[in-house]
């Protein structure tokens, strides 16, 4: 069995597919995002209008890319993002899959976009659960517990302020880097030394609750840095900076992961979302967990941001477990919540 699936939440149009082996285990056939970032740049953010109109004119050739890479004519399913996400960028995609799913006549699964970045791990070492997932993305940063494929996975501690892609979108206008933040402050922190100024760690105070992130502090501490060094006249050296910020955020998110997973008993850590792409992020986690003795699996770079594999990997799931799809009056839901399961 293979399905077709479509993630439009923000501004990348992904589409990937996947068989459904009759032992459960699901191959990825092919995976192609077509994104917009660039109309977004001269804004410094993502401009919903654009991102819609980009969505509608990039489905239907990137659902054509998908199908042809895989060698696919007909999916047996059809599955899309429904939320969260951005409510007309969801909504093309969403239209689509079922406009899709109606003309194929095969059914539709409206998938949870949250999970997705949870599950698509699957894709790069198997199973999953039991873990510890950290969710690290552009509005999300979370710590959840995922004991089985089937429970939903439940919320440990969360951000009280901004999202952790957030604070590194926000640091890169800061420094004059450009959207999107992430992949230019990770490249623009190299060489530089990441013990050079000691920015603060947010919600690391022994009152402060163990699983949960505050990023806006260290944002405004950035900001306060750069203000003084100006008023100072003295030059700032940008790679040190970087550096300091990114051990920072992969500091805080590290130590309170390993911790979460001691908490739980859990042996393996996944992490997943677009700020999973961070090398420091990659490289703290590996050491972290080898020294706590606990399995790390973080998808490769390409699957942490936004992709379709990220829905294939779920409705691949709930195919293989005879989970029921959803009706093609499933709504969708630019607020939903994690608390789901993998399937
Ligand atoms: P959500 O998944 O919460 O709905 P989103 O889909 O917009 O939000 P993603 O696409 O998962 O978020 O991730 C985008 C975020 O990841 C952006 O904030 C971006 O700056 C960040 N990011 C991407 N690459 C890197 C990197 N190498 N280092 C740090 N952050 C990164
Ligand atoms: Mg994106
Ligand atoms: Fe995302």
């Amino acid at each position: 069995r293979v399905v077709l699936g479509i993630e439009s939440s923000c501004d990348e149009t992904g589409v990937a597919l996947s068989r459904v082996h009759p032992g459960g285990e699901i191959e990825l056939l092919s995976d192609v995002v077509a994104s917009s970032m660039e109309e977004h740049a001269r804004f410094g953010g993502v401009v919903p209008e654009i991102a819609s109109r980009a969505h509608l004119e990039a489905l239907v050739p990137t659902v054509r890319r998908a199908l042809d890479e895989a060698g696919i004519e007909r999916p047996d399913a059809v599955a899309a993002t429904i939320g969260p996400g951005l409510a007309g960028a969801l909504l093309v995609g969403v239209a689509g899959a079922k406009g899709y799913a109606a003309a194929w006549g095969v059914p539709f699964y409206a998938i949870n976009h949250l999970v997705g970045h949870v599950a698509v791990a699957q894709f790069d070492g198997g199973a999953l659960p039991p873990a510890v997932a950290l969710l690290v993305s552009g509005g999300h940063t979370q710590l959840l517990h995922v004991p089985s494929l089937a429970d939903p996975l439940r919320e440990l501690g969360s951000t009280v302020d901004d999202a952790a892609g957030e604070a590194y979108d926000k640091v890169a206008r800061l420094l004059g880097l450009g959207y999107p933040g992430g992949p230019v402050v990770d490249k623009a922190a190299r060489g530089g030394n990441s013990a050079a100024i000691a920015f603060p760690r947010g919600m690391t105070g022994p009152r402060d609750a163990p699983f949960d992130f505050s990023f806006s502090g260290l944002k405004t501490s950035v900001a306060r840095y750069l203000e003084r060094a100006e008023a100072a006249g003295e030059t700032v050296a940008l790679a040190d900076v970087a550096a300091s910020f990114q051990e920072a955020v992969a500091d805080v998110l590290t130590s309170k992961a390993v911790r979460a997973c001691a908490d739980t008993g859990a042996e393996r850590l996944l992490i997943g979302g677009g700020v999973a792409a961070n090398s420091r992020l990659r490289e703290l986690a590996a050491e972290r967990c080898e020294a706590a003795g606990i399995e790390l699996r973080i998808p490769r770079p390409r699957l942490c941001t936004d992709n379709g594999a990220m829905v294939v990997a779920v409705a691949g799931s709930m195919i293989a477990a005879g989970r029921m799809p959803s009706t093609l009056g499933a709504a969708t839901d630019p607020g939903l919540h994690v608390s789901q399961s993998l399937l």
